[in-house]
């Protein structure tokens, strides 16, 4: 395995951007992580699922300010989806992928198959508990013991300083803090905020499933979230009341809802009649998964933490 080729620390010149090392050897990944360490490198690291989007490149630019051998991971992991789920049909765009990445200065893109992740009599599962009972894990059974499972592995193999997830996947990052504490990983895990298209809606790999009708009805998800954020910084702190304005709104537009919950953002517990039970100082989780058409969209807001998701409110 040759050492990685290029340094997102080279100087600015006019030549193109030279393409990452690429591969798709677990072994060899590791070797190549370990290689840029021993020269004197902080790995940063970025996993991801491809069909990359400006939400996954702001992640890569977090790491780059934070560690000098940036890292990414495309692999749709088989094991966090469910059977009826969109495993085969999930985007997949490897090209576009690595001149984006290309593009970013990114050093190594590790792209595994499923048989070199989960090799014939593989038998370990990694699982954090409490934290996966609400919100996506009653509906999704299995999907975070899936992700757990493949980001253990993933940071085995490349031993990164610093990891960047985004807050779109809010229980995703509450669950893999969990993990990196529980499990002693020496990592620091980065949440990058939510990045939007112009009009509010989450960027997301799964918008090229939208029709041009239900990527207009999907803009009711970030609409409720701004209900929600609007009438918290008016001084509304009764949990059904803010519940009930998000709602609403993914009411008005989902053909199915799995939640509208408003949660403690860290135990993801309900946190009682109002938010901030009397004191001040409060935060809430608004967090909302629906159904538009075939497509399972989520996005969330913390009150009393975020700034306003997304476009500004007119009404
Ligand atoms: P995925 O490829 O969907 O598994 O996502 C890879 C990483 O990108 C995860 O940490 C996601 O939370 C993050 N991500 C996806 N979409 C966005 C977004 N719109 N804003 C910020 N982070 C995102």
């Amino acid at each position: 395995m040759a050492p990685p080729s290029n340094s997102s620390n080279s100087p600015v010149s006019s030549a193109p951007p030279v393409r990452p090392v690429t591969v798709k050897d677990p072994i060899a990944f590791r070797a190549a992580c370990d290689e840029a360490r021993r020269s004197g490198a902080t790995v940063g690291f970025v996993p991801t699922m491809g069909a990359l989007h400006s939400g996954h490149l702001a992640l890569v630019a977090e790491a780059k300010r934070k560690a000098s051998f940036i890292v990414v991971s495309i692999f749709v992991n088989p094991t966090q989806f469910g059977p009826n789920e969109d495993f085969v049909h999930y985007p997949r765009d490897f090209v576009g992928d690595l001149q984006k990445l290309t593009d970013q200065g990114v050093d190594l893109v590790f792209a595994p198959e499923p048989s070199a992740m989960y090799p014939e009599g593989e038998q370990t599962r990694v699982k954090v508990h409490r934290l996966t009972d609400p919100l996506c894990g009653a509906f999704r059974p299995g999907h975070f013991e899936g992700v757990t499972t493949i980001v253990a592995k993933l940071f085995a193999l490349s031993g990164p300083a610093v990891v960047v997830f985004g807050k779109k996947d809010y229980q995703q990052l509450a669950v893999l803090r969990k993990m990196v504490r529980d499990l002693f990983f020496p990592i620091d895990l980065i949440g990058h905020p939510i990045v939007r298209e112009a009009d509010g809606l989450a960027m997301s790999s799964r918008n090229v499933y939208l029709s041009a009708d239900e990527r207009a009805r999907a803009l009711g998800l970030s609409r409720g979230l701004r209900a929600a954020w609007s009438a918290f910084e008016g001084g509304e702190r009764r949990t059904e009341t803010l519940r009930a304005l998000a709602l609403r709104e993914v009411h008005a537009v989902a053909d199915r809802i799995d939640y509208v919950d408003v949660v403690d953002p860290v135990d993801l517990m309900p946190p009682g009649e109002r938010i901030d039970g009397g004191g001040a100082g409060a935060k809430a989780l608004v967090a909302i998964a629906c159904h538009i058409g075939k497509t399972r969209l989520i996005d969330n807001v913390v009150l009393g933490e975020d700034p306003v998701p997304g476009a500004a409110v007119t009404s």
